[in-house]
């Protein structure tokens, strides 16, 4: 059934439908296009539609390789509209479900990607603020590249921003996942570049583990894990690989590195991983108390063993595991500048001591669930009461007071 938007689309036939909206296969005057058609209540938000036209010339301006373009707005009676080029392939959630891990190369390859699109985004004053593998799409009229991988286009550029104001995320199901959220997002700090970076750091860790570093469980559980725990490491990844991801993982969002230098960090690893087999990594279990409801009672494999994660020690003066990252006490809000990107010095590798996050695939999928249920009004009120209640009485770091947590929704850029 087809439909026309505005005076020079139209929409023929549904691609997919997303937390935003729905996704048509669509043709313009220049020939098929992607048209995101806002769901109806986000497209009768007068306050929304009004941020939508103010950011048109950002969203416009936005043309790289790797950048799924915005080549129009339409606003149209009921209708709101982006129109955008049309990638004919998949999205990464996809082949990551079919896949479960990727080869190193081809994670590698597709992070890298992204970082590239990142770093033209960055340069241009833009933050995504939403990249997970849900927003990478698969170009498969692309050519193959290492690993077997088509290129990698990042896309939702903008829409995280328009629709992500405090008021509307109290008052609808914008639908969010903590498990991509940087730490200072947690902790209320306003959104920059560096954000991006943790987010592709966490899809790279997923496409090679098969699950997120700081998933599973409760997603108050999750947003406590970014700000106090460290990164489990993945048995059988090269070094140099591992200490890049630790590295845009760390907690202090100046310790990682600019786009675009990870792109050029990863292209320079891609000898190393070629040929390598996806990792063999154990799938790992919920600690106890972090199941989520719908799990209790369901059969289950033998348990593994629990083992414990490593954590930041929140207690002022203590030494932590990894100086990088004590974000209470040395996380400072990145300059300006670092919106064009911005790492300054080099975080170590942390002492391993953790295992596998949870995560396995019950766990994953009840995950999912969840997160196809919870609205981003709980996350808000699980990142402004409950991260605080944590730290200030979670047994271990009892009488830590985290020096910033004044503000807990996330700001625009
Ligand atoms: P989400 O809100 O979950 O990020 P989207 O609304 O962006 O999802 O997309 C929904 C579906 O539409 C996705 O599965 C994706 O494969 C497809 N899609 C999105 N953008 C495009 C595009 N530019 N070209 C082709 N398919 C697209």
């Amino acid at each position: 059934m087809a439909r026309k938007i505005g005076s020079r689309y139209t929409a023929n036939q549904i691609l997919g439908r997303g937390s935003a909206g729905t996704v048509w296969l669509g043709e313009g005057p220049e020939g098929p296009v992607a048209v995101k058609l806002l769901r109806e209540d986000l497209a009768s938000d007068q306050e929304l539609v009004g941020r939508f036209v103010q950011e048109r010339t950002a969203l416009l301006g936005l043309d790289h390789p790797n950048v799924v373009s915005v080549r129009d707005l339409v606003v149209d009676g009921n209708d709101l509209a982006l129109v955008m080029d049309l990638v004919r392939g998949t999205d990464l959630r996809t082949r990551l479900d079919r896949e479960r891990r990727l080869a190193p190369a081809a994670a590698v390859a597709i992070v890298a990607d992204v970082a590239d699109g990142l770093a033209a985004a960055h340069a241009a004053g833009i933050v995504h603020r939403d990249v997970k593998p849900e927003n990478v799409l698969l170009d498969m009229q692309g050519p193959l590249g290492p690993g077997g991988s088509h290129p990698a286009l990042l896309t939702d550029f903008g829409v995280a921003k328009l629709i992500d104001s405090p008021r509307r995320t109290r008052a609808t199901k914008i639908i969010g996942t903590p498990d991509y959220l940087a730490p200072e997002i947690v902790e209320g700090l306003p959104p920059r570049a560096a954000v991006d970076i943790y987010a592709l750091a966490t899809v790279l860790y997923e496409l090679l583990a098969g699950f997120t570093p700081f998933g599973g469980g409760h997603p108050g559980a999750v947003l406590r894990r970014h700000v106090t725990e460290t990164v489990a490491p993945l048995p059988g990844i090269p070094d140099e690989l591992w200490q890049l991801l630790v590295q845009n993982l760390a907690k202090a969002p100046a310790s990682r590195l600019r786009a675009s230098e990870l792109a050029g960090r990863l292209r320079e690893l891609l000898p190393l991983v070629a040929g390598m087999p996806p990792l063999d990594v154990d799938e790992p279990d919920t600690e106890p108390g972090e199941e989520p409801e719908e799990a209790a009672g369901q059969a289950e494999a033998p348990r593994r063993e629990q083992v414990r994660r490593g954590a930041v020690p929140l207690v002022p003066g203590a030494k932590p595991a990894d100086s990088n990252r004590d974000t209470h006490t040395s996380m400072r809000v990145p300059a300006p500048d670092e919106l064009a990107g911005g790492a300054r010095g080099t975080a170590r590798v942390p002492r391993a001591t953790g295992a596998p996050r949870p995560g396995s695939a019950r766990h994953r999928a009840v995950t999912r669930r969840r997160r196809l249920t919870l609205g981003a009004a709980a996350l808000l009120l699980a990142a402004a009461a409950g991260v605080g209640t944590w730290l200030a009485t979670s047994g271990d770091d009892a009488g830590a007071t985290p020096q910033d947590r004044s503000s807990s929704a996330p700001a625009s850029p």
